[in-house]
């Protein structure tokens, strides 16, 4: 099940968290594997892993285009990108500013939709492109405005890609994580991030990035063959309902 012996893939951020447990899936699944991430240090683990690596800025489009380029030169073709990488900020919308709203722009947005070019250009029919989202894109999120912005134009831009590329056979879906332990959720503040996912999500936890691993695998394989436009939510259950902990929590602090 799974299967992705013969498959090329890319996978973009990989030199930590979410993007290293994908590129450690995708390689023990049977695909070559090329990690690309804007830090240099991810080449010793992508070394470690088996897998490539490229170093890339995914906000700048013509290294996006030499990933691709390199991908197909190096394996002969290409078969899965995945849009991994990301940067985080948050800053309440009075505090807006515009170089920040730029770097959001460029990582989040034209970094994917790059990248969907570059990659859909070099596939053949059953080629597949997963983009991760977040969950922040579905409802408000205290200032997390630019970031929440810019993560549900990567579920838009999933959508199009889709019906864009559908004629071609070429599948376009979208992840979209709640929170996971790694450390762009947990650099700064450890402590009140386990216990938001500890209270909120359902399943009472912070999630792991082998889980989202295991989603990013589904979507990327043959086994979602019929399956395009989709944005999967892996959080724990967060986004579905309000958790007995958060509502004996609510019940508690208002008497
Ligand atoms: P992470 O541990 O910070 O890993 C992200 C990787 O992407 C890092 O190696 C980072 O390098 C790299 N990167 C940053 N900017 C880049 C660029 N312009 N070009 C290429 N690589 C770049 O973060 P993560 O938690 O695994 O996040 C992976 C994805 O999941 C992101 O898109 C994130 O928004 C999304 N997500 C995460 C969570 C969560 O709770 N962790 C929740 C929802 C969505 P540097 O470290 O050198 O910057």
């Amino acid at each position: 099940m799974f299967d992705l012996t013969g498959k090329v893939a890319i996978v973009t951020g990989a030199g930590s968290g979410i993007g290293a447990a994908i590129a450690q899936r995708f390689r023990a699944a049977g695909a070559d594997v090329l990690v690309a991430d804007i830090s240099p240090q991810a080449e010793v683990l992508a070394l470690q892993w088996g897998c490539a690596f490229r170093r890339t800025d995914v906000g700048q489009p013509d290294e996006m285009a030499a990933l691709c380029e390199d991908a197909a030169a190096r394996f002969g073709k290409l078969d899965i990108l995945v849009n991994n990488a990301g940067i985080a900020a948050s800053a309440p919308i009075a505090e807006a500013d515009e170089a920040r709203s730029q770097r959001f722009w460029r990582v989040h947005i034209l970094g994917v939709q790059m990248g969907i070019k570059e990659a859909a250009a070099r596939m053949t029919a059953g080629g597949s492109i997963v983009n991760i989202s977040s969950i922040t894109a579905m409802r408000g999120f205290l200032q997390w405005g630019e970031y929440a912005a810019t993560k549900a134009g990567i579920i838009s831009l999933t959508q199009t890609a889709a019906v864009e590329y559908g004629p071609r056979g070429i599948r376009v879906n979208c992840i979209a994580p709640g929170i996971i332990d790694t450390p762009m959720a947990m650099d700064e503040a450890p402590d009140m991030v386990s216990r938001n996912a500890n209270v909120f999500t359902l399943l009472g936890r912070i999630g792991r990035p082998e889980e989202l691993a295991a989603a990013v695998h589904f979507m990327a394989s043959d086994d979602a063959s019929y399956i395009t436009g989709q944005t999967l939510l892996v959080d724990g259950g967060w986004s579905t309902g309000t958790s007995i902990k958060g509502i004996e929590l609510a019940l508690s602090t208002t008497g």
